[in-house]
């Protein structure tokens, strides 16, 4: 297994709950590494850009709007194989067909407001890093 990082969002919706914790609890109890971590207001041209590869769909703007409703924690994950098992420990997309013990079964709110984002490729995890991180910002 390759040892790998990823990148994950705690979105607003799980900020407003003050559900940072329990989700890092989650993270970390699934064995993978928090290497970084910020809290930060994301603007609206930073989350048009994050979500680009949507920027088509019917959802768009909603999700924009959504992203910079609140704050949220921007982290970098560590672990073997951490791109894959990080999707695995959030849960399908609809909290409503995600896994039981996954982070969407227990806390999302909606198919849109669901709490977290994880890469979905190695490619994606590198880019997606470096638009909220410096590498002497990862601390492995
Ligand atoms: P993910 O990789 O599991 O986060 O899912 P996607 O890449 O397919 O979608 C990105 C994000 O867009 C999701 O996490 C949701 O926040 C949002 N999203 C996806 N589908 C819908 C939808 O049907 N309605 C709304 N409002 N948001 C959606």
């Amino acid at each position: 297994m390759p040892m790998e990082r990823t990148f994950s969002i705690i979105k607003p919706d799980a900020t407003a709950r003050n559900l940072t914790g329990a989700i890092n609890a989650m993270i970390e109890q699934a064995g993978l590494r928090i290497v970084a971590q910020k809290r930060v207001r994301i603007t609206k041209d930073q989350a048009e850009a994050f979500y680009a590869v949507h920027k088509e769909r019917p959802f768009f703007r909603e999700l924009v709007d959504f992203m910079v409703s609140g704050p949220v924690v921007v982290q970098v994950l560590q672990g073997d194989n951490a791109i894959l098992r990080y999707r695995d420990i959030m849960g399908a997309t609809d909290p409503a067909k995600a896994a039981a013990g996954t982070i969407r079964k227990s806390h999302a709110k909606s198919i849109g407001e669901n709490s977290v984002h994880g890469s979905d490729a190695p490619e994606t995890a590198v880019k997606e890093i470096a638009q909220f991180f410096s590498e002497n910002e990862i601390v492995g």
